[in-house]
C-alpha cells in the first residue's frame, strides 16, 4: 500500500495525501517560461500525464503565474474538486468551491479551513478589497488522524500565531518561503516568508514536520533550499524540516500517539 506522503513538484506545488484523498496545492506545470514580470527557469519535476487522479486542487490565489500557471489551471480543472478564494472560482471552473478566510467546508471526511494570509509587508498598501498585493488564503486540513497547514503566500507571523492558537499543533506544514521579491512591488520587500520566518513558523505551529516550497524554479525567489535549511538549523529546528528532493515521494511522519 502507498504510505501517505507528499511529492514536491517545484515552485509552490505539492501533490499529497490527507485522509483518504489525493490533493494538489497551487498547481504549476508550465515549462520554463518568461511571463514578463515573472520568469520560470525550470519545468515541473513530475509531468502532468504522470500525476494520476486528483481529488482536490487547492488554490491559494489565482492572480500570479507562480501560483497557478497555464498547465496548472488545466490540472486544477481536471481534479474532482477545487477550492479557491471566491473570486477565483469563475476562472478555476464550475467544480470549484469558493472560500474566504474563516470559512470552511468538508470534502470526503476532511475539513478544509480557509485561513488568512498576507502576501507582502503587513503595512503595505491595501487594494480596493482590503488586501495587501491580492487576496490569498491559506488552508488548514483536518482529517481523523492529521492536521496539515498550507500557508499560501504569507509573510505574517501574527497570522501563524493566530492559526496555532485556534487549531493547536500541526502534524505537518507546507510553508511557502523563498523570500519572493519583485522590484516593482513594495520596493522589493518580501512577498513570501524568508527561511528564518519559515523556521519561526515551524516553532510557533509546533509542527512535527515541515515541507518548505515556493523556493525553487523562479527567478524572483531570492532564497533557495540551502538558505532554508541553514535557517532551520540556526533556529534549532533542523530536525523538523523535510529534505526529500523534488520529484521523490516523502512520507508524513506518523503521529507518535497513534
Ligand atoms: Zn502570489
Amino acid at each position: 500500500m502507498h504510505t501517505p506522503g507528499f511529492l514536491l513538484i517545484g515552485g509552490p506545488t505539492v501533490l499529497f495525501d490527507c485522509g483518504e484523498l489525493r490533493w494538489i496545492s497551487d498547481p504549476t506545470f508550465d515549462p520554463p517560461t518568461d511571463y514578463g514580470l515573472l520568469r520560470k527557469t525550470q519545468g515541473p519535476a513530475v509531468e502532468v500525464d504522470d500525476l494520476g487522479p486528483i481529488d482536490v486542487a487547492l488554490i491559494s490565489h489565482h492572480d500570479h503565474r507562480d501560483n497557478l500557471d497555464t498547465l496548472g489551471l488545466h490540472v486544477a480543472r481536471g481534479a474532482r474538486h477545487a477550492v479557491s478564494p471566491h473570486h477565483a472560482t469563475a476562472v478555476v471552473g464550475e467544480h470549484a468551491f469558493g472560500l474566504a478566510a474563516g470559512e470552511h467546508l468538508v470534502i470526503g471526511g476532511v475539513t478544509i479551513h480557509a485561513v488568512p494570509a498576507i502576501h507582502g509587508p503587513e503595512d503595505g498598501a491595501r487594494d480596493e478589497r482590503g488586501f495587501v498585493n491580492c487576496e490569498v488564503i491559506g488552508f488548514v486540513l483536518e482529517s481523523d488522524t492529521q492536521r496539515l497547514y498550507i500557508s499560501g503566500d504569507n509573510t505574517s507571523m501574527d497570522i501563524v500565531r493566530d492559526i496555532a492558537e485556534r487549531f493547536g499543533p500541526c502534524d505537518g506544514a507546507i510553508i511557502h518561503a523563498g523570500r519572493a521579491s519583485v522590484p516593482s512591488k513594495f520596493a522589493g520587500q518580501p512577498l513570501s516568508m524568508t527561511g528564518a520566518q519559515a523556521a519561526q513558523a515551524a516553532t510557533i505551529l509546533r509542527a512535527r514536520q515541515v515541507v518548505v516550497v515556493h523556493n525553487t524554479q523562479w527567478v524572483h525567489f531570492t532564497e533557495g533550499p540551502d538558505d532554508t535549511y541553514r535557517a532551520f538549523v540556526e533556529a534549532g529546528v533542523g530536525d523538523v524540516l523535510d529534505t526529500t528532493p523534488l520529484g521523490q515521494w516523502g512520507t508524513w511522519r506518523p503521529n507518535p500517539s497513534d
